[in-house]
């Protein structure tokens, strides 16, 4: 295939026949060395910008430590922050982990009488839900990379990795503030939480041939369960391409971009395609290299991702899974209307692809919404 362009993305592979992207271009020289060798400081990331913002601890230092006590079975022990509103998080629980299948989730639950993060929407807390803990569903991402350079599937580490995105506040004010994410943001490694017990889902890889194509679309932190997948039939020495795209606001939100590079260096089926839709170039026009905001469907429509991936997705042959927010996704429940903007489902449709039930092998559409 020699030097391919991303032509969306004017990123340029350089170091194979086939992958290689130029961090330079794509992310800045600084934001690089940021990426590899500094983390943002808690200091920073904790200032305080709306002082009638409060997270003060609302219960006595003792008893929020019996609490932590008696239901936090789990210790950070890995804090990676992309930026100030997204970081994964390492969490090795106090157990063995049980086996599970790359692309499942599990839930993390944290005390509601833990402080919130300076900056997150105010939280009235009820009397009676202050010694409670709330849960919310993760799924499980993967270090991707271990400390030797090879491959490192979720059977291959001791911990859980999730990517989690900062949720400061509800979108609409008849909605309630978000618990758990402005809580979890303000912990630190060495900082106790619960992981529950059972791991689920059923966004899994299922009857994926070893020379199928597995085409993964996600959306910020969508691209969690996708890293555990591909890094699952990387190990496994699967043939087909595997191509493992993402939609950000910001090149700033794309937190494992290292890791993925040194995959496609290792592994030429391997494509990983990030796009963005607030950057300079998608938003001004005069921007020497504005391409617009890059959204999945339209991508998928135009014919621009085939070529990106430099493979046809053809229905014959390709695997989707789609995860993260649910407009890119486009489920629509029986009886309601389709939204004005189509999601991917349709779109999938139309090309031939079939819903999970109706089919499992090559055509097969698998999808998890995140809300
Ligand atoms: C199966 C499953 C897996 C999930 N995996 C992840 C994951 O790996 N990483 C992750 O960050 N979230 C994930 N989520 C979402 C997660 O469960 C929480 O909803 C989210 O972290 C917000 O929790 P909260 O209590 O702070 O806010 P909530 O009170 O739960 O507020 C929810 C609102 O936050 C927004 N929101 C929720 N999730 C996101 C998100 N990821 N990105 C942007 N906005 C969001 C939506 O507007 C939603 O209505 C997953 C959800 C499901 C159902």
């Amino acid at each position: 295939m020699g030097d391919c362009k991303f032509i969306i993305l004017r990123l340029r592979f350089k170091c194979g026949p086939e992958n290689q992207l130029d961090f330079n271009e794509f992310l800045g020289r600084r934001l690089f060395v940021t990426f590899r060798t500094k983390r943002i400081q808690r200091s920073i990331l904790r200032s305080d910008t709306l002082s009638d913002m409060i997270g003060s601890a609302p219960l006595e230092a003792a008893e929020a430590t019996q609490l932590r006590e008696k239901f936090y079975n789990a210790s950070i022990i890995e804090r990676i922050d992309a930026n100030s509103d997204l970081a994964r998080f390492r969490i090795r629980p106090d157990n063995p982990i049980p086996a599970f299948e790359p692309g499942q989730y599990v839930a993390l639950g944290i005390g509601n009488w833990e402080p919130r993060l300076q900056g997150t929407q105010l939280e009235e807390v009820p009397e009676k839900k202050l010694r409670k803990l709330t849960r919310r569903a993760y799924s499980i991402s993967c270090p991707m990379i271990d400390a030797h350079g090879q491959v490192a599937p979720v059977d291959s580490v001791d911990y859980f990795e999730f990517y989690i995105t900062l949720v400061r506040g509800s979108d609409s004010p008849d909605k309630k503030p978000p618990v758990l994410t402005p809580r979890l943001f303000n912990f630190e490694v060495g900082d106790r939480l619960e992981v529950q017990k059972k791991i689920t889902g059923h966004y899994i890889l299922k009857d994926v041939g070893a020379d199928d194509t597995v085409l993964m679309l996600g959306t910020g932190t969508g691209e969690a369960p996708h890293n555990a997948m591909a890094a699952k039939l990387l190990a496994a020495g699967h043939r087909g391409r595997i191509i493992n795209v993402t939609s950000v606001r910001h090149r700033s939100d794309l937190a494992y971009v290292v890791e993925h590079a040194e995959l496609m260096c290792q592994y030429p089926q391997y494509r990983y395609l990030p796009f963005t839709t607030r950057d300079p170039e998608n938003l001004d026009e005069s921007h020497p290299g504005y391409v617009g905001k890059q959204y999945l469907q339209q991508l998928f429509t135009s014919g621009q991702l085939a070529d990106a991936a430099g493979d046809p997705l053809s229905a014959v042959h390709t695997h989707v899974f789609l995860c993260g927010n649910p407009a890119m996704i486009g489920y629509v429940p029986p009886g309601a209307d389709p939204p004005s903007t189509p999601g991917m489902l349709p779109l999938l449709r139309d090309a031939g692809f079939s819903d999970e039930g109706d089919s499992s092998g090559p055509g097969t559409i698998r999808f998890e919404k995140y809300w």
